[in-house]
């Protein structure tokens, strides 16, 4: 294809919440270059045309919170003990796996190994792999006995650690500054504990706010983000303390929390990844995890608890996006548009509302706020054709076949078929 091409045919779905219109885009280089509802409303000359056959044609998804480096498995162990040679070949494979599908851009959350991510942004950015745009990520920063903290007493090497272990604030320092002289567009803190690791579980909130600033610091001075780890109440807090942006989970919260939040909420973002709880809930026996299990392990309490705490956050406009440890066997890589389902299940979102999070939010949370993640004249062309309307139906979504074209960039990662198929079937003009 040339430099330009038109998508005559198709329903826009522009990612600000607009209801969808029957219309035309024309994509240039790597960005829209008109939009005009109607058809036969832009020229013809000079471009390749896609007739889209009454498709959907929305804004590539971002997902908020990734870990191209977990490897579908069942521990923290599991995904730190793959050799370093495997573990970069798995990242980049999976990098390709979001593109596929529909997700153009990721916001790195966490890698399992130092430099996982950012040889993996870098590869994606040069051209050598496939994949979504992406921010890289450091390791999990925590603090002994914390979530992350994987060593074995009698083993205590920081190999053998899911996540960087530091105690005290010059610790912090280091590892802060090391994970920026390589690159990494942010830091990742572990600032609660989780109830996959009943050692620290959920509701603990341990890194001392000593730490928590030098972390800050250092990343700010760079440049740089710090995203956290906070499912408590203490931790949420902790966070809009420090002016931490990224906040994951936030499952846990009270009034001061909201308000805290609420106080900042043009400059952060909360992205709870519920697949974890939701799927150990529903499936866990699978992986040895029965309910009654899961249940002890408090994330029926917790299920609840995020469900209030994002309804809460959704009525006063704090932003709240899908996405979220996807990558674990109850939850493989490219399962990941189950989050918008979730959205409107567990948070009382509409699909308007799922999908306003995954693009125009997204296209926030990615740093290019108006640029990414809408349809509308000079955003970048990120672009899904979607067979069908996921307003209906979001699963479809989750059906790599339903998307008809991915486009990152400006660039088909998936051209749709030249073919008499009754869908997108390809013209030049
Ligand atoms: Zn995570």
């Amino acid at each position: 294809m040339n430099g330009a091409t038109l998508f005559t045919n198709v329903r826009i779905l522009d990612g600000t919440g607009t209801a969808p219109y029957a219309g035309e885009v024309l994509m240039r280089g790597n960005r829209i270059e008109r939009v005009a509802p109607g058809n036969r409303a832009l020229a013809r000359t000079d471009c390749t045309v896609i007739d889209g056959a009454g498709a959907t044609l929305m804004p590539g998804m971002v997902e908020a919170h990734t870990h191209f480096a977990w490897n579908d498995a069942e521990t923290l162990q599991d995904i730190q003990r793959m050799p370093t040679e495997e573990h970069t070949l798995w990242t980049a494979g999976v990098a390709k796996v979001y593109l596929d599908h529909g997700f153009t851009s990721c916001v790195g959350a966490a890698t399992a190994k130092p430099r996982l991510d950012v040889v993996v942004r870098n590869a994606i950015n040069e051209g050598l792999i496939p994949g979504p745009r992406y921010l890289a990520a450091s390791q999990e920063i925590t603090v002994a006995g914390g979530l992350g903290d994987e060593t074995l007493p009698h083993i205590p090497w920081p190999e053998f650690s899911f996540g960087v272990n530091v105690s005290g604030p010059e610790e912090m320092r280091r590892a802060v500054r090391l994970f920026l002289k390589y690159g990494v567009d942010s830091i990742k803190l572990n600032l609660s504990g989780d109830n996959l690791t009943p050692h620290a579980p959920a509701g603990t909130t341990w890194m001392s706010d000593e730490e928590v600033a030098v972390a800050c610091r250092e990343a700010k001075i760079r440049g740089k983000r710090v995203s956290a780890h906070a499912r408590s109440a203490d931790s949420v807090k902790q966070c809009v303390r420090h002016g931490i942006e990224v906040i994951y989970h936030a499952s846990f919260t009270d009034t001061e929390a909201l308000d805290l939040l609420e106080s900042v909420k043009d400059k952060v973002f909360v992205a709870p990844g519920l697949s974890v709880i939701v799927k150990l809930l529903q499936e866990g026996a699978r992986y040895g995890i029965p309910p009654e299990r899961a249940r002890a392990m408090g994330y029926e309490i917790e299920l609840a608890a995020a469900c209030e705490s994002m309804k809460a956050m959704h009525k006063r406009g704090i932003r709240v996006l899908p996405g979220g440890d996807y990558g674990f066997a109850w939850a493989p890589h490219g399962t990941n548009a189950m989050d918008l389902e979730y959205f409107v299940k567990y948070f009382g979102y509409t699909p308007m509302e799922a999908i306003v999070a995954t693009t125009k939010l997204g296209g926030e949370i990615m740093l290019k706020p108006g640029e990414l993640g809408i349809i509308k004249q000079g955003a970048l062309a990120d672009l899904l054709l979607v067979d069908g309307d996921p307003l209906a139906n979001l699963a479809i979504l989750r059906d790599r076949a339903r998307l008809l074209a991915i486009v990152k960039d400006g660039k088909f990662h998936k051209a749709p078929e030249v073919s008499a198929r009754a869908g997108a079937g390809l013209v030049t003009a």
